[in-house]
């Protein structure tokens, strides 16, 4: 790609490599960082997986400026789901030949840490064959501070009780300069924090991906500052036990009808894909990078295939938290993100969240209009709508 991709490709950028980068066309950008992922992945393919969210409990006591989802514990719909109801939101996932399951909360300081204990011993004892990524880094510093124990004591006994790995979430701007701002979260999990815990759950041997939402207000160098910070990370990872971060997602910031709407810019499109092609660049330690449909929708995520992402992310069966501020697209059926990725010119792979790739899709089949298809294998009915009272955090 010209004059800005060999020198990219043969060596680790600096800090201010890695700044310029926000200065070149976007086009020039995307298509270095596209190169950059054909070099790693494979170039033909799109991967996505099928999964689905669950929020156990909506109950918060951070209060994050963005977040439309958590509630205080004496508000009408404040809700705490039954190990039942999520073992039937499971069993759903189940019936479409879903992998995986996402399962996050507020930081609730009214459930006990034996809670969440029996909760992933039922769901192990029910649903074998589902991985389980639940409770991201703040959620984790909440229980420790509940019990009095240190966080890698909580992941230890959370990975015992059957804990495969950790969602991505609150990772957004890892500088607390930004994170920490009034009009962002002051309460909110450290950066310092954030990367210690995931460090802590690698180290254990859990699955963990990073995570970056853009538009707080904050600068190109901020943006470049928090790409470094997981770059150092996965490469203590890395050279510490092999088992760092699987992949690195980002989004805009989505504001509407929450406290921070009109208070932070949000990011555009351009914005996005310019962030996407760069963080494909300067994080060269990371495998796998993640188009975001849900809150870029389908135009601009098929547009991130070309700008250095190799997945397009998953299905989300149950989606709320940003569909909640604002994000225009909630879950999607297997079939969208198959034409989706199709119609971008890639081959899709069903993946599993290991980015094992366990299904190839008939892809045929699954874009026949319907009544001319049979029945295909993993595309089974939708499941239940969501509940009004569900949804899924970031906590
Ligand atoms: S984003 Fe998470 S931590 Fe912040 S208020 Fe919402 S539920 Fe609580």
């Amino acid at each position: 790609m010209g004059t800005l991709a060999a020198p990219l490709r043969s060596r680790r950028l600096t800090t201010a490599a890695a700044e310029a980068l926000y200065t070149r066309p976007l086009f020039e950008l995307a298509g270095a960082a596209h190169e950059a992922r054909e070099a790693l992945t494979d170039a033909a393919v799109v991967t996505y997986l099928i999964d689905r969210n669950i929020n156990y409990s909506n109950v918060c006591n951070v209060g994050c400026a963005f977040c439309g989802f958590y509630r205080t514990r004496r508000q009408d719909d404040a809700y705490t789901l039954s190990f039942e109801a999520i073992s039937a939101k499971v069993r759903e996932l189940e019936a479409v030949g879903g992998t995986r399951i996402l399962m996050q909360g507020g930081v609730n300081p009214y459930l006990p840490f034996d809670w969440y204990l029996a909760l992933l011993r039922h769901l192990r004892e029910h649903h074998r064959a589902i991985r389980i990524e639940a409770f991201s880094p703040e959620e984790i510093k909440g229980m420790a501070k509940l019990t009095g124990m240190t966080t890698s004591e909580v992941l230890t006994e959370l990975r015992a009780a059957g804990l495969d790995g950790l969602p991505g979430g609150g990772g957004e701007m890892l500088v607390d300069e930004v994170r920490h701002a009034r009009h962002v979260s002051p309460a909110r999990i450290g950066s310092d924090d954030w990367i210690r815990i995931m460090g802590e759950a690698q180290a254990l041997g859990l699955y963990t991906t990073a995570t970056m939402v853009i538009g707080f207000g904050e600068s190109p160098a901020q943006r470049v500052q928090s790409l470094l910070r997981l770059r150092d990370a996965q490469d203590r990872a890395l050279a510490g036990h092999g088992n760092g971060f699987s992949a690195f997602i980002s989004w805009t910031l989505q504001t509407r009808g929450v406290r921070i709407e009109g208070r932070a810019p949000g990011a555009g499109a351009f914005e996005y894909l310019q962030n996407v092609a760069a963080a494909r660049l300067i994080l060269d330690n990371i495998v796998n990078h993640q188009a975001s449909w849900p809150t870029m929708g389908y135009k601009v995520a098929q547009t991130a295939l070309f700008a250095g992402c190799n997945d397009f992310g998953s299905t989300m069966l149950e989606e709320n938290v940003v569909s909640q501020a604002g994000a225009g697209q909630q879950a999607t059926p297997e079939r969208e993100l198959v034409r989706q990725i199709a119609d971008a010119g890639f081959a899709p792979r069903q993946r599993d969240s290991l980015y094992r790739v366990v299904r190839i899709p008939d892809v045929e089949a699954l874009l026949a209009p319907e009544g001319a298809a049979g029945p295909v294998p993993g595309q089974g009915a939708a499941p239940a709508g969501r509940s009004p009272a569900a949804g899924t955090v970031r906590s």
